[in-house]
């Protein structure tokens, strides 16, 4: 590792280099992504920022999955198509929400296919891969190898039956495609057969040492519980080569003799793609990328989601060590996972809340989502997003606590002194309290940035807003006012203070409120900016005689109603997915014309019905069938009321055995079919009156 000259600002600043999965673009984002690794990593990027480091935060799309491919084919275009497609819509989603990256790449760009090339090759030459010809799952129809999301099957580890061929998203294990039982080709459905192929291979298992030592006895404190534990388990359950290639045409060529018509795994590309992110960052600023990624003061942060952390805490370092240049993360903050209205969020499912729909239904209220995804980030389990919650804190947190605490302070100050700050005489003891406590926020809430407490974090703000509420409350300076002016002043000044203190530390967690209230406070100059170390150390943050603008709200209330329509949307999917998984049974065996004789199926008539006690399904029906009235049990009652069916014309098979159902003889069935959602519907006859009972059907 080389050490770089400490840079010539702040002495005390640290250089952060700070990556954020990179999402693949095969669809939209969701609030799913953005709780999990978007908003923390832009919390603590802006956090750091504010408090003078040197941060470079990265991101870019993921272009070379598998999943691409096969949406491309399924759409009848080229997989440059849907990435370039899906980049676009992505990378403004982030714009949107504020994601304050300094580089959004993408794994297609030119410099990436040179960096990751570079990297393969260097460790190549080292000698860090083993090079095998194994047998590979095959699809002779579709002539394809099958890694990877090209083959399903049941998961070795935990039995779920829709196993992909590189993972498990059920238990999470990483998998190789032959450890899959039951393998199927999700391109033509057939078994695949075993075939010869050559790949490259990272021999895990040899950095398993270096592993251990620096994970499970560096480590142990510092990293979160959910990511030690599940890098232990790996690791203790021993690690294997695994191949970096792969028999594809959508990727980076392999650069090696024999790697024609393969490509670099995706998992080995794409965290490269940080790399060559920061590279194309560089130089578009005119730096030197190296030491944000080889100098050893340097500190490499990862945010990734739960099902990242074996490529983030194994096989990226492992690729990082064996390369010999480059430093190792110093945390792998990965979070569970966001459900959404109790159900695991799902893109084909259409189980979600996507960003550019939540812009347009709620146009300016980024900061909203931004604030409730924190509230209820999954950092230590997984968490649920439901419409109810946001709700409430909106309405109860964000409008009742920030916006009306800031509204009070800024409308009476208008209305007392044409928006002037004014000059505070004697501070009360409660004043006094109140002032240092304000001073004493910038350190708290850094404490809960820096060990990754979001939540605790976002929490914190929001007291800081419950404190400047209840001091003005209880103070009450619109009574105060009518006997005691400068008492009213003193009471302004302090409240003042406090607002300013929240336009600067709400800064990271509600970027766009931060700004709107800098420029009510009129704080957006140099002069009276503050920064977040300010807050504590200086003595005055808004000084008296300073301008402030006039009020606009910062938040607005949610009706029940918004609510409502976005449950509505929900259950429409919900819908859809129940009418899509009901499979179409197959056809069943052929049958003769004798044998469709034999069936005596005739018009009908009910004319009485009634409930079978104790039963939920049964109705115990009176049939005219044109030959006579017989008694037909029907196991219809959960979609009719006996009321419902009198007088109606239906269906009967009429000599079907006779079969008695809870002591009732039922003497023939009435034909009926389902709806996608499982209602019982009448296979009627025409409603037409000159079809009579008894009618046969033929
Ligand atoms: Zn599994």
């Amino acid at each position: 590792m080389r050490t770089f000259t400490a840079s010539k600002q702040n002495i005390m600043s640290k250089r952060y280099t700070i990556t954020t999965a990179l999402p693949y673009t095969n669809g939209p984002i969701h609030i799913g992504h953005l709780a999990g690794v978007y908003v923390p990593a832009d919390i603590y990027a802006r956090y750091l920022r504010l408090t003078g480091n040197d941060v470079v935060l990265i991101g870019g799309s993921d272009e070379h999955g598998v999943p691409i491919t096969i949406k491309a084919k399924n759409e009848g275009v080229t997989p440059q198509d849907i990435v370039d497609k899906y980049h676009a819509i992505i990378k403004k989603s982030f714009e949107d929400f504020g994601i304050s990256f300094d580089n959004y790449s993408r794994t297609s760009a030119p410099i990436h296919h040179k960096t990751a090339s570079e990297f393969f090759k260097t460790l190549n030459e080292k000698g860090e891969f083993i090079e095998e010809i194994t047998e590979q799952l095959y699809d002779a129809e579709a002539n394809q190898f099958l890694a990877d999301r090209f083959v399903t099957g049941t998961c070795p580890k935990c039995g779920n039956e829709e196993a992909y061929g590189d993972q498990c998203e059920k238990c999470g294990t990483s998998l190789n495609a032959t450890d899959l039982i039951n393998p199927k080709s999700t391109l033509t459905g057939n078994t695949p057969t075993l075939k010869e192929t050559k790949h490259w291979f990272l021999p895990l298992n040899k950095h398993e040492d270096f592993l251990k030592k620096w994970i499970l006895e560096g480590h142990k404190k510092d990293w979160k519980p959910n990511v030690y534990g599940q890098v232990k388990s790996w690791i203790d359950d021993g690690l294997r080569p695994r191949a970096v290639t792969r028999d594809l045409d959508w990727g980076i060529p392999v650069p090696a003799e024999g790697g024609e018509g393969k490509v670099l795994y995706v998992w080995f590309d794409a965290p490269i793609g940080y790399i060559s992110s920061t590279i194309e960052w560089a130089e578009r600023e005119g730096k030197d990328w190296e030491p944000y990624w080889k100098d050893e003061n340097t500190k490499l942060i990862h945010f990734i989601g739960k099902d990242n952390i074996v490529f983030h805490c194994i096989i990226f370092p492992s690729m990082l060590k064996a390369e010999g240049s480059y430093i190792l993360p110093e945390n792998v903050p990965a979070n569970e996972f966001l459900n959404l209205e109790g159900n695991k969020l799902s893109t084909s499912k259409n189980w979600a809340v996507w960003l550019p729909e939540y812009l347009e239904e709620f146009p300016d209220q980024q900061d909203v989502l931004r604030y409730v995804l924190t509230a209820n980030a999954p950092e230590t389990k997984d968490n649920d997003f439901t419409w109810k919650d946001f709700q409430a804190r909106n309405n109860n947190e964000l409008v009742a606590i920030f916006g009306n605490f800031i509204n009070r302070v800024v409308v009476l100050t208008n209305k007392y002194y044409d928006g002037v700050v004014p000059e505070p005489s004697d501070f009360t003891d409660v004043d006094l309290e109140t002032l240092a406590a304000v001073k004493a926020y910038p350190n708290v809430i850094a404490s809960s940035i820096e060990r990754y407490r979001f939540r605790e974090a976002g929490q914190e703000l929001m007291n800081l807003a419950r404190l400047g509420n209840k001091y003005l409350a209880d103070a009450e300076p619109w009574k105060v006012i009518k006997e005691d002016e400068a008492r009213t002043k003193t009471i302004m000044y302090v409240a003042l203070q406090i607002a300013s203190a929240l336009a600067t530390l709400s800064e990271p967690f509600l970027p766009f409120t931060s700004t709107k209230l800098k420029g009510i406070l009129n704080v957006s100059s140099s002069a009276v900016e503050n920064s977040w170390n300010d807050v504590s150390e200086k003595e005055v943050l808004l000084p008296a005689n300073h301008q402030i603008g006039k009020a606009e709200l910062l938040f607005s209330k949610i009706e029940d109603k918004t609510i409502q329509e976005q449950l509505n949307k929900l259950e429409a999917s919900k819908k859809a997915n129940e009418a899509a998984n009901k499979a179409i049974e197959p056809q069943k065996d052929t049958i003769t014309f004798e044998d469709f004789t034999k069936l005596d199926i005739r018009v009908g008539t009910i004319l009485e019905a009634e409930k079978m006690p104790k039963t939920k399904k049964l109705l115990v029906l009176k049939v005219d069938t044109g030959i006579d009235t017989r008694t037909i049990v029907s196991g219809i009652a959960e979609s009719f009321s006996p009321e419902e069916v009198v007088g109606k014309k239906v269906t009967v098979l009429v000599n079907l055995a006779p079969r008695k159902l809870r002591g009732v003889e039922s003497q023939g069935m009435i034909l009926m079919t389902e709806t996608p959602e499982g209602k019982l519907v009448f296979v009627n006859p025409d409603e037409s009156d000159d079809v009579k009972a008894g009618s046969q059907i033929s």
